[in-house]
Formats: C-alpha cells, structure tokens, sequence
C-alpha cells in the first residue's frame, strides 16, 4: 500500500540515514521512537514487523490496552506530561519516562520506582521559549533543582528533552534544538554529571534534531499518517 506504515518507516529510516552520515553522526547513536498515540494496537504491530522495537505513547488509558495487544520484548517510552497520581501505574509499562519537570513529581517517581523495586529512568522536560501551555522545566529552575534531581536514589535522569514552538515549516526549530544541547552542555560542566541523552525532534523536523545531536526522535505522523484528532499535551501542529 502506497503511503502506508512501511513505507512511512522505510522513508524516516533513510532520512535518519542521511542526516547522520550529513553530521558526521553514528546511526547507531540515534534511537527512532515510533509514536502511536492515536493509532491501533494492529498498527504498532505493522511496524514491529518491519523491525521497529521502540514505541511512544502519551496517554496512559490509551496505551494500557495497546501495551497488553502487542508482542513482548518492545521499549515503550511514555511522552505525554505525567500525573503524579498516574505514576505508579505508568512505572511498571514504560522503560523511560519524558515528561518530567518538577521537583514533587520526581519526588513521586522516586519513591514509587522505590516501592516497586526498580529504577525509574527519566528525561527531563525543558521548556526553553517559555511557553507554559506544554510544560517543562525553566532552563533556571532546573539549573537550581538538579543537585536534588541527581540525589535521589531510585531514578537515572537520561538527558533532557524538548518540545519546541510549532513553526510552520519545522525549520524553526533548529535554533530550539541548539539551545537544548548547549543547556545540556552547561548542566553537565557545572554539576560534573553526565546527562548523554537529548530527546527531540518530531515528524516535521526529526532530521535537524539529529544535525542538532538528538540521541531519540519521537516520530509519529510520519510513519503511520495523520491523526484524526489531537491529543491532550500535544503541541499545535503535531
Ligand atoms: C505526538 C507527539 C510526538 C509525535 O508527533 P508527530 O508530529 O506526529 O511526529 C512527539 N512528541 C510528543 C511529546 C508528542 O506528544
């Protein structure tokens, strides 16, 4: 089928490509998540069946009944923002968690990862256009709260991630994705820590994300179409 799910991964996959051998980048040091909020447990299969193992979700109540249709052995990363009273139920499904941005909600994952007996990893959300409709963390908030982030025993804090303005045509977000790395850059100097993730990048401007150093893209629309209708969190445009 023209325009369908191989075809949209195929196309992303040699886009990836590109931009890593374009930036002098190691493919291998990109990690494509596959988004299927919206779509089908029968979809996420389709593109497991190409050899997509990473997905995304952002809605709990949604992916529940996906995770429990899908084949094992899949890296379900949860993008959506995280409610504190979610927590516990979402630890258990996700391998790595985007949406964190404050001190008490970190405070909840930690001692939630500790009851059950795991370790919770973790991005940390970055707001850096000051935009409050989507969450994330103030560069200068963070900067202040990531000895105590760092200090909590129960959670590994990969990077950092970010969801930019939406700009008609992506090419906007170049200068947002710069930003993250220096910001990135900057926390690991100051605090001596090693923060070696950057979770950027969606359908309309995944290839700048990688020229720009994103270690994942969180890619949607571009592998299995458009949605029919928006999800809460989502920024306009996606
Ligand atoms: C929906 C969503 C994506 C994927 O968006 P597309 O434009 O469909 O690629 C990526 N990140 C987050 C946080 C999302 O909510």
């Amino acid at each position: 089928m023209k325009g369908g799910i191989v075809e949209g991964l195929a196309e992303v996959r040699e886009d990836l490509r590109s931009a890593c051998k374009r930036s002098g980048r190691d493919e291998g040091d990109v990690k494509l998540i596959a988004v299927s909020k919206t779509f089908s447990a029968e979809a996420v299969r389709e593109a497991i069946g190409e050899g997509q193992r990473v997905f995304g979700e952002s809605r709990l109540q949604e992916a529940e009944g996906k995770l429990a249709d899908v084949a094992e052995g899949i890296e379900w990363h949860f993008i959506g923002g995280v409610q504190r009273n979610k927590v516990r139920k979402i630890l258990p499904l996700f391998e790595w968690v985007h949406g964190v941005d404050s001190l008490r909600l970190a405070n909840t994952m930690d001692r939630t990862a500790a009851d059950l007996g795991i370790v919770a990893k973790i991005f940390l959300q970055v707001d850096l256009a000051g935009e409050d409709s989507k969450g994330g963390y103030a560069p200068d908030v963070l900067h202040r709260e990531l000895d105590d982030l760092s200090s909590m025993g129960n959670l590994e804090i990969g990077g950092l991630m970010t969801i930019p303005p939406a700009t008609g045509d992506g090419g906007g977000s170049r200068r947002w994705f710069s930003e993250l790395r220096e910001f990135r850059d900057q926390l690991e100097r100051n605090f001596k820590t090693s923060l070696p993730y950057l979770s950027m990048g969606m359908s309309g401007d995944y290839e700048l994300a990688v020229e720009e150093g994103a270690t994942h893209v969180r890619v949607g629309s571009a592998i299995f179409g458009r949605r029919n209708h928006k999800v809460r969190g989502e920024s306009a445009g996606g």
